[in-house]
Formats: C-alpha cells, structure tokens, sequence
C-alpha cells in the first residue's frame, strides 16, 4: 500500500470513529463526503475498499459503520494523532489547526513504540487540545498509572466494544 493511499485509509476509518464517539456509529456516504468535500461516489468507492478489507460494514439504506477491526485501527491510529497534536502545540507552539494539519500527514506512520515515548514525556495526557480522548494503551498508561488512578478515568482505553 502506497503512502497516500494508506493515509487515505486511516483518514476514514478516524472520522468515521469520530462519528461512533459522538454518538452516531452508522455514517451515511453523503456526510463523510461533506466532511472531506469530495464527491460521494469518491467516498462509495473508498468505502467499497474499506469493506473489502473488512474496516467497515454496510447497512442497507443507513450507511456504514466500523468494525471491530476497522475500529481498533482507528482508536491506535486516532491515539498517535492526538498525542503528536499535544506534543506538537507544546514543544512548538503549533496552533490547534496547523497541528492536526501536521499529525494527520504522519500519525498512521508512528511506531507503537515511539508513541508511547511521546505519551509518557506528555505524562499520558487524557485529552486533545480539541477534548477529544486520547486513547489508552495498556501497555504505556496503564503500567505507569494503573493503582494510583480512579478506574472511571480507564473508559477510554483501547478494547473491544460492545
Ligand atoms: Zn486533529
Ligand atoms: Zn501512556
């Protein structure tokens, strides 16, 4: 998979768990393509793309929504997103925009392993700049804070939805 192509993969599958976070888990084609200003039959065929590798499924006549596959991708993918947004804003004074400009060029690229060195110098930071959950990582956050935290803060970590 070439690298704007698979930008482009990672670019869906995180606005369509942006969606499932605010409530809305069933997206149609029409407002994905309003949120990227493409033509819908664009976004129908990434979308057709997207349930071949089985990211996402069809509902008839309602849209498309994540699977759990195509969801734990976009929670990693979505993480390293946010923390290079928070890192990117302190250690350079990126405004909020020009960050999320920047993180989104490079986030899907990010090793685990550095990610969770940039959480852990951020001091595994819960939130975006823009209040959006910075999804945990078993293995970074939780080794670090795991006793000494309240267990409500833990909804955010990655895991299997149901
Ligand atoms: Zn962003
Ligand atoms: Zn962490």
């Amino acid at each position: 998979m070439d690298r704007v192509k698979g930008k482009r993969i990672y670019d869906y599958l995180k606005v369509l768990l942006d969606f499932e976070t605010e409530g809305k888990s069933v997206v149609k084609t029409l407002e994905i393509a309003r949120k990227f200003s493409l033509h819908p039959s664009t976004v129908t065929e990434m979308l057709r793309k997207l349930s071949e590798k089985e990211y996402v499924e069809y509902i008839p006549y309602r849209g498309v929504k994540l699977t759990e596959k195509g969801r734990n991708i976009a929670k990693t993918v979505l993480r390293k997103h946010r923390l290079l947004e928070i890192f990117l804003i302190k250690m350079f004074g990126y405004n909020m925009d020009e960050a999320c400009n920047e993180a989104s060029s490079f986030d899907f690229l990010l090793s685990e392993k550095l990610a969770d060195k940039i959480c852990s110098f951020l001091n595994h930071p819960e939130v975006c700049p823009h209040g959006k959950p910075v999804f945990r990582s078993e293995k970074c956050c939780y080794a670090k804070i795991g006793a000494g935290r309240k267990r409500t803060k833990n909804s955010n970590a990655i895991r299997v939805e149901t």
